[in-house]
């Protein structure tokens, strides 16, 4: 009997041993995982979509619709920030040109300026000095700053759609809806689109280098003309 109760007794430290071992590890794996998940952030892409528009010549970007400004801003030499949910488009006028386009030297002085795309849009800042090639915009967002996903379907051709859905990656928390702001950046002479969706990221345009920094409720953008340096004769 005294013999079986120590076998009996064994088989129990064991089995216990054995539900420690288990539930230890356990624990410590799930207190890292709650750890992990405060700190965890994802690059979020927007679902494929199809564009809904019939005729290629109404695209705001890449065709001839006469509401939008694009057509008019292509004879600069110049890059802009395009409010896309109503397709408003603010020139950048990093440089100082004439009304047809044509480059003109420093003009003295540099200028402020305030424009806003209604009520619940987005308020645009601008702060240019031209005459050194910089320009700096604050963006701030009113309550329709999200990507509203079927106006652009409706207004843009399939190939703009794929360069904006490109440019609207957002980085932030696992489990949260992309929310990417509608707004980008872009190059009157190439049409392409930059993303203004980043923290604290800079890139170049052509000869243009733009910082981006979007926050919770402004985006901030600075632009210079910055061209390669060429030997001196
Ligand atoms: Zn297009």
């Amino acid at each position: 009997m005294g013999k079986r109760a120590w076998v009996a007794g064994c088989i129990t430290c064991f089995a216990i041993g054995l539900a420690l071992g288990g539930v230890l590890p356990d624990k410590k794996e799930e207190t890292q995982k709650v750890a992990s998940t405060d700190v965890a952030w994802e690059c979020k892409e927007l679902e494929p979509a199809v564009s809904k528009l019939k005729n290629q010549k109404e695209c705001l970007l890449c065709g001839e619709n006469s509401k939008s400004l694009i057509g008019y801003f292509r004879k600069f030499d110049d890059i802009g920030i395009i409010s896309v949910n109503d397709w408003y488009v603010l020139g950048l006028k990093v440089r100082n040109y004439d009304e047809h386009g044509n480059l003109k030297g420093a003009l003295g002085g540099s200028d402020m300026g305030f424009v806003s795309t209604g009520e619940d849009g987005f308020r645009f800042r601008t702060n240019r000095n031209s005459d050194r090639g910089i320009v700096e915009v604050t963006v701030e967002y009113g309550k329709d700053h999200v990507l509203d996903e079927k106006f652009a379907k409706k207004h843009l051709c399939q190939e703009c759609l794929d360069k904006l859905w490109k440019v609207m990656e957002t980085y932030g928390e696992e489990g949260k809806l992309a929310e990417p702001k509608a707004l980008c950046l872009v190059d009157f002479q190439t049409l392409e689109l930059y993303s203004l969706q980043g923290q604290n990221v800079s890139y170049f345009v052509r000869d243009y280098y733009v910082q981006v920094d979007a926050g919770e409720e402004e985006t901030g953008v600075q632009a210079v003309y910055a061209p390669v340096m060429v030997k001196e004769k």
